[in-house]
């Protein structure tokens, strides 16, 4: 994140903000170009900075992979689906857009400290044997991390306490398109994210694969909503997996993998249902499960987390 906020201090922000607030500005050494007097290291000016870097990023990601695989990969028969709510693809946009700076704003703090190295990242280039492969030991040691901590912090935003005030938007959605994949309370966006920032604060990574990872969950977030269950995976939480978990609520937690799910009797493998598209089409099919989702949804009422 610092490399990033170096180059859109360079390329951005020192001239946006000469243009914002003209009456503190200053004339760059190197260019000779009219520039921000405000100081690049200044605490608040970094802040702003990486709000707008980390919102306008959130945006073009969220937007730019939830269109591709609503085009290229979702299964578009879903939406005939009777759970399928009416409008539903614009109400997921308006959900994930505006929920986005506000999950940044709740981040905050937590990508500040990292750009100001008050964490465990680190940069450089790799050097010995060991640096190598320590570099590629940490893809595995982050995954399996934070799919530990997600899963745990899900499963607690479905306690009967929680639920309503913390997770109940994202299961609005029971059957998702790509589109409802940031569309989360913020809150809820907030605590799903917290193990990637955890592990950056405990754990020595590198900076750029760190970010690389963080697009990596974005792209993975849209995967599992995509709805086109090629893989039979039973290690891999697959869109397959997650869409159980929207219909059948109380399965399949993960992020990842089935691990966590398995360790902690809520895996449920998806079946010929999912994977048949014939089978999962086929009306008889979506009417059964819309009448079992709907008994769920009434069970948790009779519970009060509705
Ligand atoms: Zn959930
Ligand atoms: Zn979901």
């Amino acid at each position: 994140m610092d490399t990033v906020l170096h180059y859109s201090d360079q390329f951005v922000f020192d001239t946006l903000y000469a243009k914002i607030w003209p009456s503190h500005t200053a004339v760059s050494n190197a260019t000779g170009a009219i520039i921000s007097s405000w100081p690049r290291d200044d605490f608040w000016r970094i802040n702003l900075s990486v709000f707008a870097i980390t919102c306008i990023f959130g945006w073009v990601l969220y937007l730019l992979t939830a269109s591709l695989s609503y085009y290229l990969v979702f299964d578009h028969d879903y939406m005939k689906h009777p759970k399928f709510l009416k409008n539903q693809i614009k109400m997921e946009i308006e959900c994930a857009v505006s929920a986005i700076p506000w999950m940044t704003l709740l981040t905050l703090p937590l990508f500040t400290g990292e750009v100001l190295g008050k964490s465990m990242l680190y940069g450089g280039v790799p050097k010995t044997l060991y640096d190598w492969l320590y570099l590629v030991m940490s893809v595995p040691s982050f995954l399996f991390f934070t799919d530990c901590g997600i899963y745990w912090f899900h499963r607690w935003m479905h306690h009967p306490k929680v639920y309503k005030f913390l997770h109940k938007l994202h299961h609005k959605w029971v059957i998702p398109t790509p589109f409802a994949s940031h569309a989360f309370n913020p809150f809820d966006g907030f605590i799903q994210s917290l193990p990637y920032h955890i592990y950056a604060y405990m754990v020595p990574m590198h900076k750029y694969l760190y970010l690389s990872m963080f697009v990596f969950v974005n792209f993975w977030t849209v995967m599992i909503h995509d709805g086109e269950f090629i893989s039979h995976s039973t290690i891999i939480n697959t869109s397959a997996h997650h869409f159980i978990h929207h219909v059948y609520f109380n399965y399949n937690y993960g992020q990842y993998f089935t691990l966590w799910d398995i360790l902690g009797n809520s895996h449920r493998q998806p079946n010929e249902e999912q994977y048949d598209k014939a089978i999962r089409d086929d009306h008889k099919v979506m009417a059964r499960q819309a009448h079992e989702a709907s008994e769920i949804e009434g069970s948790l009422a009779k519970t009060k987390t509705l």
